[in-house]
């Protein structure tokens, strides 16, 4: 493990161009839980089908009810864990580039990081569906479920739903960044979830090293990632920043 630190804080060192992606595993330690994994929401209910743009189009209510209602309650006491702390603090010492992240709960950006790509649009603000006004979140009266705009159209996250299409600008400009770093990191992420999960693999085609944070291995472990560092993202986080410190 201390190897693997030492390793991944010289990689950060030598390279070029760093990005990152990021998953649901990145905010758990802000106490978000992700969607698969111990304590995952799908030990409750299975989030491809709750989560699926059909469930909501059949019963917005239920989905409000039972996802996105526990969703803002958890988002809005959220605060950046040292992962995202990490990754800005990389930024700051000129050697993180962009995070691609999966997750919709903003706080990359509140932790500092400025070139945030969010391949699942975000849950800050939602959109009816309409006349397609956005409301920030936190405005956003709860009384009635589901909520509803002014015009009464109901209101959804501004995020991508299961079945839906990734917004263009995001997977161009994270196709990009794949094809133009020299070393990403992949952190608490699954790689299950398509077509988030090709971007690793578009990096390694392009000659990039790919370095995995998790505490279980996933699917591009051992064979797209070049290792995987064993642990949760914050400490690891912090003790590849300590190490690269003392290197630069
Ligand atoms: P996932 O839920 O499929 O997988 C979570 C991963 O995180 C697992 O591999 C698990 O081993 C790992 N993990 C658990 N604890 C960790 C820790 N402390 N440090 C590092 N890793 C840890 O997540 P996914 O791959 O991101 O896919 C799920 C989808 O659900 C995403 O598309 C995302 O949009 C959405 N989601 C977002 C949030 C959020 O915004 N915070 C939360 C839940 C789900
Ligand atoms: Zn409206």
């Amino acid at each position: 493990m201390a190897d693997l630190i030492k390793k991944a804080a010289e990689d950060l060192a030598a390279a070029k161009m760093v990005i990152a992606l990021t998953g649901a595993g990145a905010s758990v330690e802000s106490e978000i839980p992700p969607f698969r994994g111990k304590g995952g929401l799908w030990e409750k209910f299975d989030p491809m089908e709750v989560a699926h743009i059909d469930s909501f189009l059949r019963d917005p209510a239920k989905v409000w009810n039972l996802l996105i209602k526990d969703m803002k309650d958890l988002l809005d006491r959220a605060q950046p864990n040292d992962c995202h702390k990490g990754l800005a603090k990389l930024e700051e010492l000129g050697k993180m580039q962009t995070v691609i992240t999966q997750n919709i709960d903003g706080l990359h950006q509140l932790a500092g990081n400025t070139d945030v790509i969010e391949f699942h649009g975000t849950f800050a603000w939602q959109r009816c569906m309409d006349c397609n006004t956005h409301i920030e979140t936190r405005r956003v009266d709860m009384i009635e479920i589901p909520p509803r705009c002014h015009c009464g159209g109901i209101l959804r996250p501004n995020a991508v739903f299961f079945g839906e299409m990734i917004p263009q600008q995001a997977l161009w400009r994270s196709r990009q960044a794949a094809i133009d770093c020299d070393l990403m990191l992949v952190i608490g992420t699954s790689a299950v979830v398509q077509p988030a999960a090709l971007m690793p693999v578009v990096a390694k085609e392009s000659g990039s090293k790919i370095i995995e944070i998790n505490p279980e291995s996933t699917p591009l472990t051992g064979n797209i990632s070049d290792y995987l560092i064993k642990g949760p993202a914050g400490a690891t986080m912090n003790a590849i920043v300590a190490q690269l410190e003392k290197m630069i």
